[in-house]
């Protein structure tokens, strides 16, 4: 049986550590500021959108939210981004994606300041994790590196398989995993023996997007097995991208979902916000 690595009591912490933090900048004048950029009305990003803004309020951060609506011009999009980056109340800058089809979501990433770029999505915070020298990480992947410490498990010298190659989590997983010294696997739709590669893994990281996809016989005995997936399975309740009622007996540490990786996201997001505060305050 897995040991389960509880990402609310993990997330909770991450805050908790996050709200002292505030206060603290608090006494030395500064506020830390978030806005939140939503356009349109997709029923998902309105639910991470007030999340944000919760989280947000109970650690002390000042957030505004920007909801736009679906016809939004490109222009108009990047004319707030603008404004956004010169206010001197907002230290962060979160553009909710997916962006309806017609806005060019690469040119509004582009457009944010990489130093409120808490997402750490801009092509300058990309690069800087390539190499080693960020202000900010990718919130999920993160988070996953957050778990794996809360648990004291070691990634030096491990064999790690991330499944998934998406800029927002699979690339920026990998590289984490690497900058730790694991020996990283990434693995994706085109990969032949995807079954056997990932039971070589000591750590398995699932970013699939797809319910239950990582079954018993893709996981070595003792491994640990992150799911980041959030998807609906054929009931259309909450899963994940892992089987756990097959993984959970053979690995040796398991996320849930709900419950895992899903909250230590917006924890981090809190954390990137003080970070970029601080950073505009050097
Ligand atoms: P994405 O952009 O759709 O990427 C999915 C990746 O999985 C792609 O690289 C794709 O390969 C790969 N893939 C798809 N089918 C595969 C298969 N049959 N075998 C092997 N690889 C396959 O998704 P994402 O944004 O990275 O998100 C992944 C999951 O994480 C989703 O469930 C999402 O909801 C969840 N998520 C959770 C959080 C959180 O806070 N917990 C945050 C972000 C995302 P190709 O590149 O070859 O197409």
């Amino acid at each position: 049986m897995a040991q389960i690595i509880d990402g609310k009591i993990v997330s909770a912490q991450v805050r908790a550590d996050a709200a002292h933090e505030v206060e603290q900048l608090k006494e030395q004048g500064i506020h830390p500021g978030l806005a939140v950029v939503i356009v349109g009305d997709d029923p998902a990003s309105r639910v991470y959108v007030n999340n944000k803004k919760r989280a947000c309020a109970e650690i002390g951060i000042h957030s505004e939210e920007y909801a736009l609506r679906a016809e939004t011009t490109q222009e108009e999009l990047l004319n707030l981004v603008e404004n956004l980056n010169h206010k001197k109340e907002i230290n962060g800058i979160l553009v909710q994606l997916p962006l309806p089809k017609h806005l060019d979501e690469k040119a509004v990433i582009k457009a944010i300041d990489p130093i409120k770029d808490v997402d750490a999505f801009h092509a300058e915070n990309v690069g800087r994790i390539m190499i080693g020298d960020f202000h900010f990480l990718p919130c999920t992947p993160a988070g996953v590196m957050e778990l794996l410490r809360s648990a004291n498990i070691e990634i030096s010298g491990k064999h790690c398989v991330v499944i998934g190659r998406s800029n927002i989590v699979g690339k920026p997983m990998a590289m984490l995993l690497l900058h730790q010294n694991g020996t990283v696997t990434i693995c994706h739709s085109k990969t032949k023996n995807l079954a056997e590669v990932c039971r070589n893994a000591d750590i398995l990281v699932a970013a699939v997007g797809i319910p239950k996809f990582v079954k018993a016989d893709m996981v070595k005995p003792g491994a640990v097995v992150i799911d980041v997936g959030m998807d609906r399975d054929e009931n259309g309740k909450l899963c994940g991208d892992v089987d756990f009622a097959q993984v959970e007996p053979i690995a040796s540490y398991i996320t849930p979902v709900p419950g895992g990786v899903g909250p230590m996201t917006i924890a981090m997001l809190m954390k990137n916000t003080i970070t970029a505060a601080k950073l505009q305050h050097q």
